[in-house]
């Protein structure tokens, strides 16, 4: 799995077509296709990590960027102040599908908990 190129690594590359709604050195961040919500964004490292598994200390500045882009798009979208849920998913237990770390970013609505 680890030489086969994602679906997001498709995306950046420009193979397969995204609504790109962000995009920078380290990440990208696009519309997911199957929104669970009125917003439904996915944050992207560039580089390929797996699993949530696989992150170390080196990833601390991505990690960061993450999350300030999580952070300015719900700020952008005007959902900051009304609230949004950030999801990682990791492996089967976790619901995981696209073996490539994204972080879901969500809102629109007033979600449920606990997840099912
Ligand atoms: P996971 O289940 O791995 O946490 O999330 C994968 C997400 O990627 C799902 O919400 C799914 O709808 C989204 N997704 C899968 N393939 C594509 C695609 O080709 N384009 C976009 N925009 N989203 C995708």
């Amino acid at each position: 799995m680890k030489n086969t190129k994602s679906i997001f690594e498709m995306i950046v590359d420009r193979e397969i077509d995204a609504k790109i709604v962000y995009e920078d050195d380290l990440v990208i961040s696009i519309e997911d296709i199957n929104p669970v919500a009125p917003y439904h964004f996915l944050i992207i490292p560039k580089e390929k990590i797996s699993t949530l598994n696989d992150l170390n200390n080196s990833h601390k500045e991505l990690l960061n960027r993450i999350f300030e882009v999580a952070r300015n798009i719900a700020k952008e979208f005007n959902f900051d102040q009304k609230g949004y849920r950030t999801i990682f998913n990791c492996n089967e237990y976790g619901g995981q599908t696209v073996y490539h770390i994204h972080l879901h970013l969500i809102s629109g609505r007033k979600l449920g908990w606990p997840p099912g």
